[in-house]
């Protein structure tokens, strides 16, 4: 099996060295356990925040122990009763071409008729609960609302917007270049974009949402936030998603400079990880499914193929070269 290893903790962008691709035995499965042939790796911009050592919201990954990230597979042999031979499994699982599980740390994937297997993990597996539970369970927004979205083409940030005006708001989304702004008003049906790259978001933000900002969903955090704090309605909700621009940092980054608009504005300011909502996937995935089948959720998938390429994959996401959802192919479907 090739699986990679955490070799070496970055200072701070990800190196050569960081993780390192081995070849290693297979131990031959025991009562209880199955084997997945992987096909796709999610790429989350969080799996940079695990080689470092800061305190998170869950273990890191040790030096020296194979790089975890969220894996997609067809069972191929099995002794758990529970998990078939041919079936789907997901979970949370070392980046290699085969795993091993016990059922503790993986689940048979939902079976949706008329979503392929990228769609279904691509959308359904990390981003799209994130957004669903970010904005409506977070963010709480009211119909007439006005949302502001940071990283908003990427693979949360897309699918934000969409719910969003599912729900009756009007949505704004922030995200660098005059493309990737094209496509959240022409694909995912925002009705403006700001290119922070060549925009002053700030001003930008007043013309747009002359009246403040109802929910604003951070992605990004630093300056995108501070545009955002600077721009919030009184008692609007500030849902702390992601903050992407400090994650390549050896040390927590300084506060939000706009911190004084929580009183200002009196905001309810609320950060959130979706793995707490594992027990609700069902429900959420159910609801994502209905809207992707129903053309009413539009994303793009960023695949990439071959197990080699996945540590250039991770690294798309910090510098925005990355066009919707990155995942790695790993086998065939
Ligand atoms: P994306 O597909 O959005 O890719 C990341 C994007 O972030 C890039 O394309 C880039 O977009 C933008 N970006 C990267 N670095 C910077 C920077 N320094 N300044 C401004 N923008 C930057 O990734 P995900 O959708 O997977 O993740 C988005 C956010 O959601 C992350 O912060 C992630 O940690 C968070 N998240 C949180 C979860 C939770 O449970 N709370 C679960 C999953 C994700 P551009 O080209 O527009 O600059």
């Amino acid at each position: 099996v090739r699986r990679w290893h955490f070799n070496k903790r970055p200072k701070q962008d990800i190196e050569p060295d960081t993780l390192v691709l081995r070849e290693e035995p297979l131990a031959a499965l025991k009562d209880g356990e199955f084997l997945v042939r992987s096909v796709y790796l999610s790429m989350d911009a969080t799996n940079r925040l695990w080689l470092g050592d800061l305190d998170l919201y869950m273990a890191p990954v040790s030096l020296g122990a194979p790089m975890i990230g969220f894996l997609a597979g067809e069972i191929i042999e099995s002794r758990h009763p529970d998990f078939p031979v041919g079936s789907l499994a997901a979970g949370l699982k070392p980046w290699a071409d085969f795993v091993v599980s016990d059922g503790s740390d993986m689940q048979l994937m939902p079976n949706i008729p008329g979503l392929k297997m990228a769609d279904a993990f691509g959308i359904l597996a990390v981003a799209g609960p994130t957004a669903l539970v970010g904005l409506m369970e977070i963010g709480r927004p009211k119909p007439g609302d006005t949302v502001v979205v940071t990283a908003a083409a990427g693979a949360v940030g897309m699918l934000v917007g969409q719910i969003a005006k599912i729900h009756g708001c009007r949505a704004i989304g922030i995200a660098g270049g005059a493309e990737k702004c094209r496509w959240l008003t022409e694909e995912f049906g925002y009705d403006a974009a700001i290119d922070y790259k060549s925009e002053n978001v700030v001003e930008r933000l007043r013309q747009l949402a002359p009246d403040g900002i109802d929910v604003h969903f951070e992605n990004v955090g630093g300056e995108m936030l501070d545009a955002g704090l600077t721009v919030m309605k009184d008692f609007g909700s500030v849902v702390i998603c992601g903050l992407i621009s400090t994650y390549n940092s050896a040390e927590p980054v300084p506060g939000p400079r706009m911190f004084r608009n929580l009183i200002m504005r009196r905001l309810r300011v609320e950060g959130f990880v979706i793995l707490d909502y594992a027990a609700r996937y069902p429900e959420f995935q159910a609801k994502l499914a209905q809207w992707m089948l129903e053309g009413r959720l539009h994303y793009r998938l960023h695949v990439v193929d071959g197990l080699d390429n996945a540590v250039d994959a991770l690294k798309l996401l910090y510098s925005g070269g990355n066009q919707g959802k990155v995942m790695v192919r790993i086998g065939a479907e």
